[in-house]
């Protein structure tokens, strides 16, 4: 496994959660939170916001993002949660907090539908989001 690969994951992973952390922030019924040098910031986070389209699903990917992050603290980054294998790396760049691989996703997708989630549970205990400082 190479460190430097993952290196550019984690810079992305790193900027997407600055922008999810912000488009939280701007969800809160607090008014002026303005932070100025944030141009190309604002118009990356309004395409994420599009693509996430504004939901309960910023939380999510959040939760994702920093369970991704500590994987890559602790090595395990890259693996499958659920099978163990090796998650696909074209799937990791579009999806650098993909927890699972294509065909757990599939099936975790279809369960999903069915409104039965069977093993996505254990990770929110387990990786809570540890905050900085
Ligand atoms: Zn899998």
């Amino acid at each position: 496994m190479r460190p430097d690969r993952h290196e550019v994951l984690r810079q992305s992973l790193l900027e997407m959660r600055e922008i999810l952390l912000g488009v939280i922030e701007r969800q809160k019924p607090q008014p002026e939170q303005t932070e100025g040098d944030i141009a190309d910031q604002a118009a990356r986070s309004a395409e994420i916001e599009l693509a996430f389209e504004l939901s309960d699903n910023e939380r999510r990917i959040l939760s994702q993002i920093e369970a991704a992050l500590s994987k890559m603290d602790k090595g395990l980054y890259g693996r499958c949660e659920r099978c163990r294998k090796a998650v696909e790396p074209k799937r990791l760049k579009m999806l650098p907090f993909a927890r699972y691989c294509l065909r757990c996703q599939e099936s975790a997708e279809k369960a999903a539908e069915s409104g039965v989630e069977p093993w996505q549970e254990s990770w929110r205990e387990s990786e809570q989001p540890q905050q900085e400082g």
